[in-house]
């Protein structure tokens, strides 16, 4: 007997008439904005060349998730693309939380940005850029609605290819999404909700915003290579060890995905969200299954527990 476990709990209503911003906050050159005022340089090679890196974080009822987790790999990606940021990270950590703190929102999408900048000299050279950091906190987006969450999503596997990673390291989260854009305009043509496309051999590798899993007899399964790994992909291995699933990170291809038991994707917008059909059929009984609908429980639990999250305090 399948336990049906609530999808996603809902925000603290008390605390939702305190959204003294409700478009959000943005952190830009120094100020605080409301996000209708966030502008940046049309010069800034963020814009004109994907030249940033950035990261997103979550807040949900008034409670980072898993924010050392973000910023380890917001930093990485920085120093791997030769960029310095103006602020240390206590400083970074403060300007994040005073974002969602201003807003007022208790459940919050919270993205750190950093750019090249642009150069006081117009300078082609990379080195002579003044990188400039961006922070904002906007009210929490989904990859997947609240009636997706309770069926599963449609998912189409396009032909398009991700971005190699010997040209763009995807551990260094980026812009680069043209071939997930395509990939999603494959996916809508084809009558399905999102995408999932492929990694440079032709494997399933990741969708606009979102790593993979399966779950076959009882062992779980995400793609290894070329993908963006995930800090809720990290949670999904992090959950399966405590309650003691199998959970690996290797190859799948086509035939895998459509033979699992389960699938289900996962994304800081959105959480552990499940996959019910994969182009024109159903994942085995085309019904939400029982470890997906488990680990999106645990998922959302851990959200409260002071080990996986930090409050946000707010005025
Ligand atoms: N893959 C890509 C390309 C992403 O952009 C994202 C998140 O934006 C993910 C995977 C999921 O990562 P996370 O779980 O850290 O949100």
């Amino acid at each position: 007997m399948v336990q049906i476990l609530p999808v996603l709990p809902t925000v603290d209503e008390h605390y939702c008439d305190q959204r003294r911003y409700p478009d959000g906050i943005a952190f830009v050159d120094g100020q605080y904005l409301p996000m209708s005022e966030a502008k940046i340089s049309v010069l800034d090679w963020g814009f004109l060349h994907s030249d940033a890196t950035y990261d997103t974080v979550h807040v949900w009822n008034g409670r980072f998730f898993r924010l050392d987790l973000h910023l380890d790999r917001f930093f990485g990606g920085v120093e791997r693309l030769r960029m310095e940021l103006p602020y240390d990270r206590e400083k970074i950590e403060s300007i994040l939380r005073n974002c969602v703190a201003l807003s007022g929102h208790r459940s919050a999408y919270v993205e750190m940005i950093c750019t090249r900048g642009t150069s006081p000299t117009f300078s082609r050279d990379p080195r002579q850029a003044e990188n400039r950091f961006i922070a904002f906190a906007v009210p929490f987006g989904s990859v997947a609605n609240k009636e997706q969450l309770e069926r599963g999503l449609h998912v189409a596997i396009s032909e398009t290819v991700r971005i190699p990673p010997k040209s763009v390291d995807p551990a260094i989260k980026n812009y680069h999404w043209l071939d997930l854009v395509k990939g999603l305009f494959d996916a809508y043509d084809r009558g399905a909700e999102t995408a999932l496309i492929l990694d440079t051999n032709g494997h399933i590798a990741e969708g606009p915003g979102f790593n993979v899993f399966l779950v076959k007899e009882g062992s779980l399964r995400t793609p290894a290579f070329g993908v963006l790994p995930g800090i809720t992909r990290r949670t999904v291995f992090d959950l399966c060890a405590e309650i003691g699933l199998s959970a690996t990170a290797a190859d799948i291809c086509r035939p895998d995905i459509k033979g699992a038991d389960e699938v289900f994707i996962t994304s800081t917008a959105g959480g552990i969200m499940p996959v019910t059909r994969i182009d024109d059929a159903a994942i085995a009984n085309g019904h939400v299954g029982p470890v997906t609908h488990r680990l999106m429980y645990l998922y959302w639990q851990k959200h409260d527990d002071p080990k996986w999250s930090t409050p946000v305090v707010y005025p």
